[in-house]
């Protein structure tokens, strides 16, 4: 798995020319995640801390800043294209993929996910729809769950969640048609919170939100809408002011998700995850694996979703 390491760490946006459409090795996933990408423009309403999108004026040469409508055919042709080359074999055959190993030779999910936020574009439900309704429609990808990878700020509308909650298999599993009676797979909603307490939120996902609208938008969608939490754990080594997740940090996340629960919202896992690529700043460090185990099981005391952490 070693020689996997800059796969893992790769998630390289552009493949083959590709405006939309990219695949990764994904290790939350297990195996080729395909990605699609709404925010060819880079466009978000955070400015995480850690965030490997490079929006300094030299890493936005040559992109649009202006949100442009994302073109549909033009997206579900290079979906089509890839899963097709991903199903086929073909593209194994080439570099970097070509390391992959077998057991993980196949398409684990198709990804909202991209150099910005997916819920926020205004074409958004449209798209969903559009590539739900391919991939129910398609043999070859009926055991392939859609998984929206977001900071959930989009979702704090109603109209965007019930177009979520209508396109989704989130609560009804869908029955494989490419081998009826072997399973069935779920959507899921990949729903990020890196802070619960007012300071480490203006410090880690600087949004120009209120941290109280926003803790209370976010009960809001959890209530309606089954989630898995996803948290980033990381370290600041900022001389003046550094901060560890240890302590403060930790005490807040465990209350306000003990009580997400109680308050009726349907979590399903917790992610905790570090960072495992290239951060924008030398002050941003990934956590020891034995750092996020022993967080795991801090908040294990008195959080009752399975928690799962991805070193
Ligand atoms: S929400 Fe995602 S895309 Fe936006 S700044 Fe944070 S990590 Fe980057």
């Amino acid at each position: 798995m070693e020689t996997l390491v800059p796969l893992w760490r790769s998630h390289e946006r552009s493949f083959q020319g590709n405006r939309y459409v990219y695949p990764v090795l994904s290790r939350r996933a297990g195996g080729i995640s395909v990605g699609v990408n709404l925010n060819p423009d880079k466009g978000c309403n955070f400015d995480c801390v850690y965030c490997q999108v490079d929006r300094t004026p030299a890493g936005m040469e040559g992109v649009e800043p202006l949100h442009r409508t994302v073109e549909t055919g033009r997206l579900l042709d290079e979906l089509q294209t890839l899963q097709k080359s991903i199903r086929a074999g073909d593209f194994f055959e080439k570099p970097p993929f070509e390391a992959v190993p077998v057991p993980l030779r196949r398409m684990s999910d198709i990804a909202f996910s991209g150099d910005g936020e997916p819920t926020v574009v205004p074409e958004f439900p449209d798209i969903l729809k559009t590539v739900a309704d391919f991939r129910n429609a398609t043999p070859g990808l009926s055991s392939v769950p859609i998984r929206i990878i977001t900071n959930g700020t989009g979702l704090f509308k109603t109209r965007i969640r019930t177009s979520v909650r209508e396109t989704l298999f989130l609560e009804e599993p869908l029955p494989r048609t490419d081998s009826p009676g072997t399973g069935e797979i779920l959507d899921e909603v990949w729903f990020k919170i890196d802070a619960a307490d007012p300071v480490s939120f203006s410090r880690i996902d600087r949004s120009t939100q209120t941290f109280d609208r926003y803790r209370k938008s976010v009960l809001e969608t959890l209530r309606d809408l089954p989630v898995t939490l996803q948290t980033m754990v990381l370290d600041i080594r900022d001389p003046r002011k550094p901060f560890r997740p240890e302590g403060l940090w930790a005490e807040a996340m465990r209350d306000w998700v003990t009580t997400l629960q109680k308050e009726g919202t349907r979590i399903r896992q917790w992610h905790l995850y570090t960072v495992a690529r290239k951060p924008p700043s030398p002050e941003i460090l990934a956590v020891s694996a034995e750092r996020l185990q022993n967080l795991a099981d801090f908040f294990r005391q008195s959080v009752s979703c399975p928690i799962a952490i991805f070193p």
